[in-house]
């Protein structure tokens, strides 16, 4: 047993084999130096052999066994197999972006001293977790919390309770009893600014216990700190979004995923993971339970609940406030709007105004207009490399394009035909923003979208003025929609909803439900009741019509019913495979070749024609898609487990570059 098999973030599906003469068992899972080609990279060792496929000559001897911390456990790199596996990503890639980045180039954190002992893995000391004046649970979260601790090995629970319905509570007690027991917990919430706010809670409540952060956001140092602090068993709860799922914990007794339904969960480049499944299959590896919480479950959850699959816990209540917040909606079709707001609005934002509270207008697209136009000559803004309108941003005088980043200035005239009078077409929240300074002069008039709140910092910032009271009308976008407390606010305003109702994609009745839900969420509080107003050309359209009455599931049946006569997800599985080429050409040629490579291999799976991708240019590429679907997931895992290796044989056009999504949320 000479011979290490190394993972290696190289886009392979396979190891590669090094010499390693004083290697010993329990090498399996340390990181290790190999030269490659001219120079030198990091890996994992993920098995020790006696014998390599490849002729003894050619094998290179390892450079460096790092022994200096703890060999990741066979647990991680079983996890990292799985996420190969499913996702059909090399292993080297899974294991390289399951490490911290400094972690992943072979270096290590300095420690503080007490933490540098990371060699033991010392279980603590039970202590008596109590904490400071606990609310006296409500009968549902009392069944939740009991059902919880109820549950000995895997099980998938779903908690549904709108927001303020006491989840976070009954998370909390489902950690207090695993800290009793000396077992870590791992909670997953969706977006950054989250976890402070969380943090923040969870520390207050376990004063003692040692909490860990891990997001995307972090230093390279602090989030490689953390990992080893998991590691070494020191960490008892980790909080964190969708990476954190891939955090070593040694004695992991229950995993939390918060508002589960979040598309952000799921990755969108490179390792396409979803970290809610990813986090399923992990307490399923470990025996454990698993929470998924929401308001609006996914239906893929939703539908597993329905089934029996999952078991539904429900919080119908909300622990603080008396009621939910009214939902009214505004019928704007025979009413002429100003920029954009009916009158009802208007006169909703003025009483809260008068009144001292906050109002929040709910539009979905930043900027100030997704288009400049010449009416005269039909020049529009468009971006050179996308095939997408640039948007017109007035607060710094430029055009954008917000899938390349591409940039320029404003035209003083019309490029086509030198007409002085270029018009914004459209209304973005920028030029709701404009409108509501002039309407309302005494107003403190707060935007926030991702060109506001650009950085963490900022988000922050826009955050804690809300929080002091310092903005009386906010013009955002869905970042305003997940899991923040607003106290003050009282009134919410949806404009521009509509357009969800017909897109093309299916899942974007789903996404806008839960977001006008979220965003509803946020308003009103005991003293202060909240309202609604959506604003709509369709007042009779049904997913209108369940908001008003706060009837997600009515909502989910029906769309649970459009699905299975369409035969989309979760009545089917789906993979993508995607290519991007100077031609759309080579795209659809390479795809085309894929196609016909996958129907020798083809069983109980349905390949669909290779199309151009709705938003065919990107980035000054070409991009086609090609959608394969089976009933059965297995049928689905074998197949891809096979196309994959046809696919890396394949002839490709220099440039074309492809990857393949397996349960694709964006199409
Ligand atoms: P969610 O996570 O569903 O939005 P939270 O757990 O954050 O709900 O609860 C909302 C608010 O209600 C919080 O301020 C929380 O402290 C409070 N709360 C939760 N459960 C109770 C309870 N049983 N009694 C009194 N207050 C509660
Ligand atoms: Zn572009
Ligand atoms: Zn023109």
């Amino acid at each position: 047993m000479n011979i290490v098999r190394v993972a290696l973030d190289l886009p392979l599906p396979r190891l590669f084999d090094y010499l390693a003469p004083n290697c010993v068992e329990s090498d399996v899972g340390r990181r290790v130096t190999v030269p490659f080609g001219t120079g030198s990279r990091t890996g994992v060792i993920v098995a020790l052999a006696a014998a390599s496929d490849q002729p003894d000559d050619k094998l290179k001897a390892v450079t460096e066994i790092l022994r200096d911390m703890p060999a990741l456990p066979a647990e991680w790199l079983a996890l990292c197999e799985f996420c190969a596996r499913y996702y059909q990503t090399p292993l080297g890639e899974v294991t390289s972006f399951a490490l911290p980045p400094m972690l992943r180039r072979g270096k290590l954190p300095r420690m503080k001293k007490e933490a540098a002992a990371i060699a033991a893995s010392p279980t603590p000391t039970p202590e008596p977790w109590s904490a400071p004046a606990l609310p006296r649970l409500m009968a549902a979260q009392q069944a939740a919390v009991a059902a919880i601790a109820g549950i000995a090995g895997f099980h998938t629970l779903l908690l549904h309770g709108v927001t303020g319905s006491g989840k976070t509570e009954v998370y909390l007690r489902a950690i207090d009893a695993v800290l009793a027991r000396g077992g870590q917990a791992l909670m997953l919430v969706p977006e950054i600014a989250l976890t402070p706010q969380l943090e923040g809670r969870v520390a207050a409540r376990f004063p003692r216990a040692h909490i860990v952060c891990a997001n995307s956001g972090m230093a390279d140092a602090a989030r490689a700190r953390g990992f080893l602090e998991a590691l070494s068993g020191r960490a008892e709860i980790v909080l964190g979004t969708r990476l954190a799922v891939f955090m070593p914990l040694p004695r992991l007794q229950l995993i939390i995923v918060d508002e589960e339904h979040d598309a952000s969960f799921k990755q969108q480049e490179g390792l396409r993971y979803s970290a809610r499944d990813v986090a399923v299959w992990r307490a399923h590896q470990l025996n454990i339970p698993i929470v998924l919480g929401s308001a609006t479950p996914s239906l893929e959850t939703f539908h597993h609940a329905s089934t029996g699959r999952y078991r539904m816990l429900e919080l119908p209540e909300r622990a603080v406030a008396e009621a939910m917040p009214i939902v009214r909606i505004i019928d704007t079709r025979r009413e002429k709007l100003q920029e954009g707001l009916s009158a009802v609005l208007l006169a909703g934002l003025q009483q809260r105004l008068e009144r001292g509270e906050q109002s929040l207008v709910f539009l979905n697209r930043r900027g100030y207009a997704p288009v400049l136009a010449c009416p005269p000559c039909g020049w529009i803004s468009r971006c050179q490399r996308c095939a997408v309108n640039l948007v017109l941003h007035l607060a710094d005088q430029r055009l954008r394009c917000h899938h390349c980043g591409f940039e320029a200035a404003i035209p003083r005239a019309c490029p086509d035909c030198g007409n002085v009078d270029l018009l914004p077409f459209g209304r973005g929240t920028q030029r709701l923003e404009t409108m509501l300074v002039e309407r309302f002069p005494e107003a403190r008039v707060l935007r926030i979208d991702r060109d506001s709140a650009s950085t963490p910092k900022k988000w922050q910032a826009l955050l804690a003025t809300i929080h002091a009271g310092e903005a009386d009308i906010l013009v955002g976008t869905q970042m305003l929609a997940k899991g923040h407390d607003f106290p003050l606010l009282t009134l919410v305003g949806a404009v521009g909803a509509d357009a969800a109702l017909f897109a093309a994609d299916f899942r974007a009745p789903e996404r806008l439900f839960a977001q006008l839900m979220q965003v509803g969420g946020r308003s009103g509080r005991a003293d202060l009741p909240g309202e609604v107003l959506i604003q709509t050309e369709y007042p009779d359209h049904p997913l209108y019509r369940a908001l008003v009455d706060h009837d997600y599931v009515r909502f989910a049946r029906a769309q649970l019913d459009e699905r299975r006569i369409a035969g989309f997800p979760p009545f089917s599985f789906q993979a993508m495979l995607r290519a991007e080429a100077r031609s759309i050409e080579q795209s659809l040629a390479f795809l085309v070749a894929a196609r016909r490579a996958g129907e020798a291999v083809a069983d109980g799976v349905t390949l669909y024609d290779a199309v151009p991708m709705r938003m065919q240019r990107l980035m000054a590429l070409e991009r086609g898609q090609l959608l394969v679907e089976s009933t059965s997931r297995p049928a689905l895992q074998a197949f891809l487990a096979a196309w994959m290796e046809k696919l890396y044989a394949l002839k490709m056009p220099g440039g074309l570059r492809w990857h393949l999504d397996v349960d694709p949320l964006e199409f």
